[in-house]
């Protein structure tokens, strides 16, 4: 009987650390490179992210190439984009032949609209999937509100920080306007939380694997949903400030016109805007808008 390994026999987690070794791969960690390269923790990422055949996916900073090859092993179309160039040799030893197309982008800048559509098809439905770099969580998370068609899913690899903000409830001192515009958007859950062990380097910090389920009937169109983003980052802008004052300040409007709105949408003069529900966040725009 023959018992040579061929490269296909081998667990995609050996295949990566023998692709890391023999490319002789740096992890920067100015691009978030904590990877994970345990093959079981990959598998419950994916399963929580739900990824089954027929399904699109985009995936952020695939690094090692593990969660992509595992997710088109699935039956799935992946589309990862990656900033770091030398991680092709890797990317390629480690997904060989199948289904995914890799693309040498920055995620915060790339259009993704026009990506998605070129990698699935017009108005095709997708997910995203990601262990992300840390650096870019904020900003990742306000470029998902803005992408059209928007994605069904997204499972994401965050800080446990990160995951606390986005789901405090106002009030809380995490209640920002990150969490507001994406609790707009998506109804959120922590599906797992992932030791730093579970990192290659480990990170100084725990991290935790956020989903958010895009809400696909909201109650605003468009262009209010311009105003209510705008509104929001004006009513965070200065935490200890009152709406009112915010509101001024971002909005050029007098002392009297801040006031009228805020009497308008039924709130106290001296309200803070880091207190408000989304629901009077947008009671809020209306009064200033209508
Ligand atoms: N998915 C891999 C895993 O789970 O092991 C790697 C995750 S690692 C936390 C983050 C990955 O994102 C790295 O491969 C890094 O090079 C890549 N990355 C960093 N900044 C990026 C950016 N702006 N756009 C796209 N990818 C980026």
């Amino acid at each position: 009987m023959e018992n040579t390994y061929r490269p296909n026999d081998l667990s995609l987690s050996l295949k990566a650390r023998m692709a890391l070794e023999k490319h002789v791969f740096r992890f920067t960690h100015s691009l978030g490179q904590n990877f994970i390269l345990d093959e079981n923790v990959i598998g419950d990422i994916v399963y929580a992210a739900g990824v089954s055949s027929g399904d699109n996916i985009l995936e952020i900073g695939p690094g090692s190439g593990i969660m992509t090859a595992m997710m088109a092993d699935k039956g799935a179309k992946v589309l990862a984009v990656e900033l770091d160039r030398a991680l092709e040799p890797v990317l390629t030893d480690v997904i060989g032949e199948r289904d995914v197309k890799i693309v040498f982008q920055d995620a915060l800048k790339a259009d993704l609209n026009q990506l998605t559509r070129e990698a699935f098809g017009e108005n095709a439905k997708y997910s995203i999937v990601a262990n992300l770099p840390y650096y870019i969580t904020a900003d990742f998370l306000m470029r998902i509100v803005s992408l059209s068609p928007a994605p069904d899913s997204v499972t994401l690899m965050l800080q446990k920080e990160a995951c606390e903000r986005v789901m405090s409830e106002p009030g809380d001192k995490n209640w920002s306007a990150l969490s507001a515009t994406v609790r707009y958007f998506a109804h959120a859950e922590v599906v797992m939380d992932a030791p730093a062990s579970l990192f290659t380097p480990p990170p100084h910090v725990d991290s935790c694997l956020l989903k958010l389920h895009m809400k696909k009937n909201r109650p605003l169109d468009q262009a209010e949903e311009a105003r209510l983003l705008n509104l929001i980052q004006a009513a965070f802008r200065m935490r200890r400030k009152t709406l009112a004052n915010n509101l001024s300040a971002s909005f050029s409007l007098s002392r009297e016109e801040t006031l009228a709105v805020l009497e308008k949408a039924g709130l106290d003069a001296k309200v803070r805007g880091e207190v408000l529900t989304i629901d009077q966040l947008i009671d809020v725009m209306n009064a200033m808008y209508h």
